[in-house]
């Protein structure tokens, strides 16, 4: 099978040769259909998750076909399709998502840039019916991320107002699952094109962030999700919170940032973290999008085949897409 490598920090993917990996106890081999290209990929490959992981194949964000199923294995079918959660967590893990022995495809162990994947069959997620592969694969993170920080971790009510910060992969869809939430929603962004998508995307108002303060209103907003990775935007977050407000850092940096704890407690800020997503996230985000309550477009648009990968991360890093599909 073919398979992109990250071979070390700051090098290109390599395309190569593997064996078909086989299915051991309790896994499923997987023909992998669609895997999103995601900011992460490109912390991985600055070496943000350590130096040592490498090499690797990176994609987490995937869905594809069971294509053989190892000894004992249950709960899936050959020929099911499948959004694949990228976690193993250790057998009673108290959530699926952290925890001192979470096992992350593509990053701790190869991914899915290739052709196919082996992962435990409790990692699959079996949708309620067909869905286009591409749009099932970024309906597990680029949608379930900001999904599990706006309902698992802010639980956001309905009327409250949401200032989302960074209006990309992650903070488009922030956006249009806040919105189906019944929050009012602000978006902040930097780029026309992306405060328009934000607009489309059911955004009350959206703005660059030196007009966010005006457009929010008196009160702030009652949550902040946080959405991208710079350590300056972590303290716009803070500085944006209005009474009670709940701050959600989604985006990841390793920067650090500066909070005096005035600024946290004469307005009861609740600081937040919230990190990818679980498999019930999967669930509820396709039962949302076969609802007709999410759109995919977006994310979907542009897809490559597996030899295009250097190109997606290119694209992702220059800010010309939100995201690229890579279709194997
Ligand atoms: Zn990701």
């Amino acid at each position: 099978m073919r398979a992109l490598v990250l071979p070390a920090v700051s090098a290109p993917l390599e395309l190569v040769q593997r064996p078909v990996p086989e299915p051991g106890p309790g896994e499923a081999r997987v023909r992998i259909e669609a895997c999103g290209v995601c900011g992460s990929d490109i912390f991985l490959q600055n070496g943000g998750f350590g130096a040592d992981k490498l090499p690797v194949v990176p994609g987490h964000e995937a869905a594809g076909v069971v294509d053989a199923l190892g000894p004992g294995s249950s709960g899936v079918a050959v020929g099911d399709q499948v959004a694949i959660y990228y976690i193993a967590n250790a057998p009673g893990a108290r959530r699926p998502n952290i925890g001192p022995d979470v096992v992350r495809m593509g990053v701790d162990v190869d991914g899915a840039f290739a052709d196919y994947v082996v992962r435990p069959v409790s990692t699959l997620v079996v949708p309620p019916r067909r869905v286009d592969p591409a749009t099932l694969a970024v309906l597990t993170d680029a949608v379930g991320t900001p999904y599990h920080a706006l309902v698992r971790i802010a639980r956001v009510r309905p009327g409250e107002t949401v200032a989302v910060l960074g209006v990309g992969g992650i903070g488009s869809n922030a956006v249009q699952v806040a919105v189906r939430l019944g929050a009012r929603v602000v978006a902040i962004g930097r780029s026309e094109e992306k405060l328009a998508l934000a607009r489309e995307l059911g955004a009350d108002a959206a703005v660059r962030l030196e007009d966010a303060a005006a457009a929010i209103g008196p009160d702030g907003p009652d949550v902040v999700v946080q959405c991208a990775p710079s350590a300056r935007l972590d303290e716009a977050a803070i500085a944006l919170g209005g009474y009670g407000a709940r701050i959600v850092l989604v985006g990841t940096t390793v920067d650090p940032f500066t909070a005096r704890a005035s600024d946290i407690v004469w307005r009861e800020l609740s600081l937040m973290g919230s990190r990818g997503f679980t498999p019930d996230d999967i669930r509820e985000v396709i039962d949302l999008y076969l609802d007709g309550g999410l759109v995919t477009d977006h994310l979907t648009s542009v897809q490559r085949p597996l030899e295009e990968g250097n190109a997606a991360l290119d694209d992702l890093r220059a800010g010309r897409v939100l995201r690229s599909v890579l279709v194997p």
